[in-house]
């Protein structure tokens, strides 16, 4: 059965490998940017696959989820799948941040790491509900973080946002069976993508990747292939599930 899945922030990084490996399990997918349409673009054209769309917004943005969520359902003709994956991690040590600088970091961190998750989680959950063939097959996936348990000293409210959205899979996972809905999430450690391209390149490289007895970070697919899994083929009995995708570098 070809699945329609929208993937936040699938415009590089991890994002567009979950695109790449859906697409290559032959489903719909919409290639969602913050703002990049020609990198959302240029991902979907090297997509296995037909029916891709491209869709932009900001997810910071109530407004705009709504617009996201709509324009995916008008172009792939439906949403069977969310994978909210779109994220920021902006630094403001507790230290030498400002009051203001510390208030603008939590509020704008939260805003899309956490509610554009729940109210993309809304929208489509409702789309899900609503729609004349019900429910089957609806699932959310999000993708979380190890910092969400290892805390994240440079960048708390990141961290709080991930500890946050895992909780929010959870209360949804419990919520949305009834309705025979999976709700489920990835918590990656370091991946090698822009987000961390600084640390990893930098003096403290070797020690990240040593943080795993891989002695690497992981590499996008490596992560995306955790959240198509569970996006399609887990069965619905790991729901509330939130899948450690760090080389077991962080074990709880
Ligand atoms: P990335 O390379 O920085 O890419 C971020 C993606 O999110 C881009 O497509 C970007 O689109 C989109 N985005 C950013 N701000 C947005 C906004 N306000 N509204 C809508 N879209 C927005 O990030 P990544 O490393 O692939 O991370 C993907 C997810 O994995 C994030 O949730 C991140 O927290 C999580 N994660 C990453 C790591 C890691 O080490 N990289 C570890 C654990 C968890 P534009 O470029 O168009 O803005």
């Amino acid at each position: 059965m070809t699945l329609s899945i929208l993937v936040t922030g699938a415009s590089r990084g991890i994002g567009a490998a979950i695109a790449h490996d859906l697409a290559g399990r032959g489903h719909r997918v919409g290639v969602h940017a913050g703002r990049d349409a020609a990198a959302a673009e240029a991902v979907r054209a090297t997509l296995p696959g037909a029916g891709h769309a491209v869709v932009v917004g900001d997810v910071g943005d109530a407004g705009a989820c709504r617009r996201i969520v709509d324009e995916t359902v008008r172009e792939l003709g439906g949403i069977d799948v969310l994978v909210n994956n779109a994220g920021i991690f902006e630094a403001h040590p507790v230290g030498t941040t400002s009051f203001e600088d510390w208030q603008q970091a939590w509020r704008r961190t939260l805003d899309v790491n956490l509610l554009g998750p729940a109210n993309l989680a809304w929208l489509v959950a409702r789309h899900l509900l609503d729609r004349p063939s019900g429910p089957e097959g609806g699932r959310l996936v999000s993708v979380g973080s190890r910092g969400a348990y290892r805390g994240e000293p440079l960048t708390p409210a990141y961290g709080a946002s991930k500890a946050a959205l895992h909780s929010m899979t959870q209360s949804l996972a419990v919520a949305l069976a009834p309705h025979g809905i999976l709700a489920a999430a990835v918590a990656p450690g370091f991946v090698e993508t822009d987000m961390g391209r600084s640390v990893l390149d930098g003096p403290d490289g070797d020690a990240v990747r040593a943080q795993s007895p891989f002695n690497r970070v992981a590499t996008p697919a490596d992560v995306a292939q955790a959240v198509a899994w569970l996006a399609t083929e887990a069965p619905l009995w790991v729901s509330g599930t939130v899948v450690d995708a760090n080389g077991a570098s962080y074990l709880r």
